[in-house]
């Protein structure tokens, strides 16, 4: 890797800015890491060089790259932060100050593994451009995998897995993602690995080839008739994703079928409904695999249209159907929208999600309860349900009547007595399906909410007004339900500390 490459590379995007601080920081970096040696025996530099190009292919800012350049300067080297902001200014010195202070997250145990996850979030909130960084960082480490000892292979993929690959999925980074997934596969699992990479590339690659000449074939001549501009790429499932999909249904590769995948890109969104229009009246489409995130996107931001049918030969084919755009986004995730109109202005254009994590971070102290709000608000699984006047709204799975109640306003969570659901009474505690219509009756008479509830509700929010709730009343049943959060009794003991306290007064 040269610093042309990643100049060549910056200037795709960036035709008339001029780009000398790149070569600036490379002789910087150079200089700085003079003498030291990767264990693959590549000079130092040679890694700083692949971080900063990976940024560079995400079409990064030229701040970020650079920053990418310089990232391990302060940690590894006599040169201090204080040299990169005499040199290279204030943003960035930030990124790389951000960098370092994230240090080096190592998985050990699951005390640390929480503090990694949140010191992740953290560098996040403050700029999301220092994660990328990072992922970079992480991407070119496990790509030089090999050199080091196992137990280090071991421990790096496993921290990969916990931590970067659950972050990246949740920035919609897939791409990313894809790629480290696969990388550990390959270590965690060798012989897995080898077996399907096998099959995938040399068995299956003729049969996949002509049966995808035949999709094509069956489509093409519609798509021209509609005169619509497409482009349809065969989709490689990513041997992980297949891994842990064969392990789910104890099936063989050969038993998993959607295998083989299709991907069509047009112009707009209304080529995309006829696109799928199309593909529904050529091959009949398979019950309950239509997925339409484009109307709905996820709380990542993804966008597409997805549905299986029943191909040629009877064989299932998964398609994806997305515009250009979406094309990146689904890619890039977060990274696709930061070089349009630079990074400031789309801070405030971050999906909603980030700014819940933002939020629940500012609520909670504990790391443990930090967590476990991530787990329940971000990283499952979305479902959307409306009102009957057909609002959407957007619950994690398995939420209930009352978690729906509280999103709407808190007033109609305290005071709900009951549920309908697709016109059907349901208790307070049904489990919602994506696109059930949820109707809350309510008492208006009603004072508070029935403490119990703290033991199905699933999110942050309706846990939260139902704890306030306890805590201004703290007499009617404090006690009762705080020592149910906590087996541990930390709990209890501090609700009877504070009871205590409330007779004394
Ligand atoms: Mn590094």
């Amino acid at each position: 890797m040269t610093i042309e490459q990643i100049i060549e590379k910056v200037a795709e995007d960036n035709p008339k800015t001029d780009l000398g601080i790149l070569k600036k920081a490379y002789n910087f970096a150079k200089k700085a890491h003079e003498g030291q040696i990767r264990k693959s025996e590549e000079p130092y530099i040679q890694h700083s060089l692949h971080t900063a190009f990976g940024l560079a292919q995400m079409k990064a800012d030229l701040n970020t790259v650079v920053a990418g350049i310089l990232h391990d300067v302060p940690e590894d080297t006599r040169y201090t932060l204080t040299d990169i902001e005499n040199n290279f200014g204030k943003e960035i010195y930030n990124l790389v100050k951000g960098i370092t202070k994230l240090g080096k997250i190592k998985y050990r145990g699951i005390e640390r593994y929480r503090k990694n996850l949140r010191k992740m979030f953290l560098a996040m909130a403050q700029d999301i451009r220092i994660i990328m960084i990072k992922f970079c960082d992480r991407l070119h480490n496990l790509r030089t995998l090999e050199n080091l000892s196992e137990e280090k292979q071991q421990r790096i993929t496993k921290e990969t897995l916990e931590i970067y690959v659950p972050v990246a999925e949740l920035l919609g980074i897939w791409h990313l993602k894809w790629q480290m997934e696969d990388i550990c596969f390959k270590y965690l699992y060798p012989e897995a690995f080898k077996k399907m990479e096998y099959k995938y590339e040399i068995e299956k690659k003729m049969e996949r080839s002509q049966f995808i000449q035949k999709i094509k074939n069956g489509l093409g001549k519609e798509l021209k008739e509609a005169e619509i501009e497409y482009r349809i790429e065969g989709r490689f499932k990513h041997l992980y994703s297949i891994h842990l999909k064969m392990q789910k249904k104890q099936r063989e590769f050969d038993e998993i079928h959607d295998v083989f995948a299709l991907r069509v890109v047009v112009n707009n969104v209304s080529d995309c409904y006829k696109t799928l229009g199309i593909i529904h009246s050529v091959w009949k489409p398979k019950l309950g695999r239509f997925k339409d995130y484009v109307a709905m996107p996820k709380p990542n931001g993804y966008r597409s249209l997805h549905t299986t049918v029943f191909g040629p030969e009877g064989k299932s084919v998964e398609f994806q159907i997305r515009t250009e755009g979406m094309n990146d986004e689904a890619l890039y995730g977060i990274a696709a929208h930061w070089h349009y109109k630079g990074y400031e202005k789309n801070a405030k254009k971050q999906p909603k999600w980030v700014n819940e994590i933002m939020e629940i971070q500012r609520q909670i102290r504990s790391t443990k309860d930090f967590i476990k709000d991530i787990k329940f608000n971000v990283f499952q699984h979305r479902i959307f349900v409306f009102t009957p006047k057909g609002d959407v709204f957007e619950l994690p799975e398995e939420a209930t009547p009352i978690d729906f109640a509280y999103l709407i306003h808190t007033d109609i969570g305290n005071k709900s007595v009951g549920a309908k659901v697709n016109e059907q009474i349901a208790s307070l505690d049904y489990e919602l399906k994506d696109g059930d219509m949820v109707e809350i009756m309510i008492d208006k008479n009603r004072k508070g909410p029935n403490y119990t509830w703290i033991n199905f509700v699933k999110t942050k929010r309706a846990r939260e007004k139902i704890k306030q709730y306890a805590r201004k009343s703290p007499l009617r049943g404090l006690t009762k339900f705080i020592p149910k959060f906590d087996a541990k009794g930390k709990a209890k003991a501090k609700a009877q500390a504070q009871a205590k306290k409330i007779k004394r007064k």
